[in-house]
């Protein structure tokens, strides 16, 4: 199981990012996101998708990271943070993948100092800059090793049928 924790999170920079960060963990299998930010309206865009498309995803607004960490922890939770600085994903993630639930930390511009001492695995998705989201997606392909394509979403609104050309929906 993992779940998502978001930091550093500015209202009107990252709005449309930390909403991509959730719907692509919700698609590839998270069961949730903490927010420690406020605000209201992207929780709304990630829990409408998440309501027309099924499946059991959760957003928090407004989390206390350090809690949030501190409480995931006491319940037998690992910490992995991750950063371009990090060990290599492909030497860890046999290890992780041990651990019955991940809270997988996501940063915006830069980061506490502090959650690399806190976190039990500072992971890189290579040691290259790039995108939380795309860190997020590779981590959780990883983790899952792929089988996180067949998850299924139930109670949607909305399906889409695969198609080889075109939209193919069913609504509910
Ligand atoms: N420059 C910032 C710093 O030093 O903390 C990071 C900015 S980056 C746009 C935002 C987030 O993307 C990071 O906090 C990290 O979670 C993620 N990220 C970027 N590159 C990564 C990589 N190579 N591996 C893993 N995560 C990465």
């Amino acid at each position: 199981r993992s779940t998502i924790l978001r930091i550093g999170h500015r209202h009107d920079r990252d709005q449309r990012v930390t909403t991509h960060v959730g719907l692509t963990g919700r698609a590839l299998g998270a069961d949730g996101m903490y927010l420690a930010a406020d605000d209201p309206g992207v929780i709304g865009s990630i829990e409408g998708v998440a309501r027309r498309f099924g499946g059991s995803f959760f957003v928090e607004n407004n989390v206390p990271w350090k809690r949030c960490i501190r409480e995931f922890r006491e319940s037998g939770g690992t910490v992995v943070h991750l950063t371009m600085y990090g060990l290599r994903i492909q030497d860890v993630i046999g290890e992780i993948r041990q651990q019955e639930k991940v809270l997988v930390i996501v940063g915006a511009e830069k980061v506490p100092g502090e959650i690399y001492g806190i976190a039990d695995y500072n992971v890189a998705v290579t040691n290259q800059p790039h995108s939380e989201i795309a860190g997020l997606a590779v981590f959780l392909d990883q983790l899952y090793e792929g089988k996180e394509l067949d998850l299924e979403f139930p109670d949607a609104e909305i399906a889409v049928l695969p198609c080889k050309c075109g939209k193919e929906m069913v609504e509910r």
